[in-house]
């Protein structure tokens, strides 16, 4: 365990209350916990991962946030604008305790240059997805999305197992960081590249990641070797990957699939440029941005030309959420687009019926708590095969980081019933202190994203935003204990709008009550968007399910 940098991050655990109720105890042990350094990449600054995505804006704003969550009632609502507590409202005890509106600009402005000036008069923060809303759980969060996104891939391309084949990719950050646990997971064989060492060596004592090398000869051979054999090894290269991927190619090495998660989606503050060491960029960024950010986006088409290359000679390549072919694009590599993203290539089914990134936190702190809401999942949705060898599989491989955790693709209908049964836990005593259940922002009903979630919709609503606005109303309406609203995650500033969700199963009727609205509305909206845009699974799906859809014909 990672000692604490700050005393005023603190791990609060067991049954014994710092606030006044525990929807407010929620909102404060998911606060601390998205700062715990076993769970952020770089707390001592806010940091929690995704290149710049902040809990607080600053340390004061963090203290001011703390002190009003302790005083907090039952009946009072919070309003957190990007990062800073701006005003307590007396509400009703049915309604969020927390409000959150982060990194947003008005949309003719909303740019990183406008953001990185409002950031510096101190009037905003970046709140990326999950760390601005305070339910980021570590690289488990993202962990099964990964390992979807490849089965579905080796579905597609390979016999239904990565078993054989190898996949090359960067970025082992907070998210990135899931890549080479997803590909083994599946059977496969991963080189990883990172610039930095030190992200390497945490997937490394976390077991996301099997080696570590510095040699690109080195993880060639030992990547062959294990191909070879059908064995999975994921290994960790030290490198910049605008500078590796050229000489992959120029040994005519070409990897089965190819992706990047690397933070490209930040070119000032996230990717870094080849032939650069880490604290070059850092001095370099402090000493011209300007110049930081071109050699960035110069070395990102290269990347990305890179890239192509390969898909040319046979990789099955994909962008993975970074925005890297639209900085590409921008550099003027007209064919940046040329491979798809993740999410019309191999997810977009599944937010068709509604499923996404659900998540549930043990507010307790006890791993036992989380395992026996595992054995809960194993019972009640036992037909479901994929998602029980999934749960079995999270539990050998997974490490909790910071409190524990478990997430799982969970649908319309599925969220819900989960809901109540977790709820139930709280009340006969069975798990020690209430849940928190929430979900990644990337999800079917909540974002709008179009070079990333919304990519490629079929009615050509890619831009269109309202979506992640309805879905952030109407789970404030049903009684979710925190809702947020974000602009810029995940791709960046200008390029998506996105709501967050979080609410409380501490046992009580109140709270069955409106987990039952809230974990309907929530999928609602992806089953909604969906058939709204035509897709044939999502119409069956709302009318399978009874869903109410004005204009939805019959
Ligand atoms: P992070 O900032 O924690 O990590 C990024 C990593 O990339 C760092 O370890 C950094 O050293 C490395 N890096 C930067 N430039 C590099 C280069 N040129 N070569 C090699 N390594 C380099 O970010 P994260 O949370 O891991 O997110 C990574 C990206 O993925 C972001 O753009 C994020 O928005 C996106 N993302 C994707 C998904 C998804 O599901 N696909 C979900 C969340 C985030």
């Amino acid at each position: 365990m990672n000692i604490m940098s700050n005393e005023k991050v603190k791990r609060y655990r067991g049954t014994d209350l710092h606030t006044k109720g525990w929807q407010q105890e929620a909102l404060l042990r998911m606060l601390m916990n998205n700062l715990d350094p076993d769970v952020a990449e770089h707390p001592e600054q806010l940091v929690v991962y995704g290149g710049i995505g902040k809990a607080a804006r600053n340390w004061e704003a963090f203290d001011a946030i703390v002190k009003t969550l302790k005083h907090l009632e039952s009946d009072e609502t919070m309003l957190i604008q990007s990062g800073k507590p701006v005003a307590v409202f007396k509400t009703h005890p049915d309604a969020p305790r927390a409000l959150i509106a982060n990194s947003n600009i008005v949309p003719a402005y909303a740019n990183w240059e406008t953001f990185h000036e409002l950031d510096r008069k101190g009037l905003m923060m970046y709140g990326q997805m999950t760390a601005g809303s305070w339910i980021y759980i570590g690289s488990q969060g993202i962990v099964q999305g990964t390992y979807e996104t490849f089965a579905e891939l080796a579905k597609q391309h390979f016999s239904g197992t990565l078993k054989g084949t190898l996949t090359v990719t960067a970025g082992l950050g907070g998210m990135g960081g899931a890549q080479p646990l997803a590909v083994t997971m599946n059977g496969g064989v991963c080189i990883a590249m990172d610039v930095d060492e030190t992200r390497i060596d945490r997937r490394i004592e976390t077991r996301y990641t099997d080696v570590k090398t510095n040699s690109l000869d080195e993880a060639i051979q030992l990547a062959e070797e294990a191909k070879r054999m059908g064995k999975p090894l994921s290994i960790g290269l030290l490198g910049n990957a605008a500078a590796l991927l050229p000489e992959m190619l120029g040994r005519g090495f070409i990897p089965d699939i190819l992706t990047d998660q690397t933070s490209a989606h930040d070119p000032l503050n996230g990717y870094i440029p080849s032939n650069m060491s880490i604290e070059e960029a850092a001095e370099l960024r402090q000493a011209d941005p300007e110049e930081y950010v071109k050699l960035s986006k110069a070395s990102m088409a290269v990347h990305v030309k890179a890239m192509l290359a390969m898909m040319e000679k046979g990789a099955v390549t994909f962008d993975y959420g970074n925005n890297i072919r639209q900085a590409a694009k921008d550099e003027g590599v007209e064919k940046a687009f040329a491979f798809p993203g993740f999410v019309p290539a191999y997810i977009r089914p599944q937010f068709c019926e509604g499923k996404g990134p659900f998540r549930w936190v043990a507010l307790s702190g006890d791993p036992e708590d989380i395992y026996k809401t595992d054995e809960a999942i194993l019972r009640e949705f036992a037909g479901n095969e994929h998602l029980c060898n999934w749960i079995r599989m999270a539990q050998k491989k997974i490490e909790f980081q910071g409190l524990p955790a478990r997430i799982c693709w969970l649908g319309y209908g599925e969220r819900a019933r989960f809901g109540k049964i977790l709820n139930d836990m709280v009340a006969n005593g069975e798990l020690k202190a209430p849940i928190v259940i929430g979900r990644d922002h990337l999800d079917s009903g909540s974002v709008a994203s179009p070079n990333r979630e919304t990519e490629a919709m079929k009615d050509g609503s890619d831009t269109v935003s309202d979506w992640p606005l309805l879905n952030a109303m109407v789970n404030a309406v049903g009684g979710a204990t925190w809702v947020s609203l974000h602009h810029g995650g995940g791709v960046g500033m200008g390029y998506s709008q996105h709501s967050g969700v979080v609410i409380v199963a501490d046992g009580t009727k109140a709270a069955e009550a409106r987990l039952a609205r809230v974990l309907t509305t929530d999928p609602g909206m992806g089953v909604v968007r969906h058939a709204d845009a035509g897709y044939e699974l999502a119409k069956k799906t709302a009318r399978e399910k009874g869903i109410k859809m004005p204009m939805l014909e019959e």
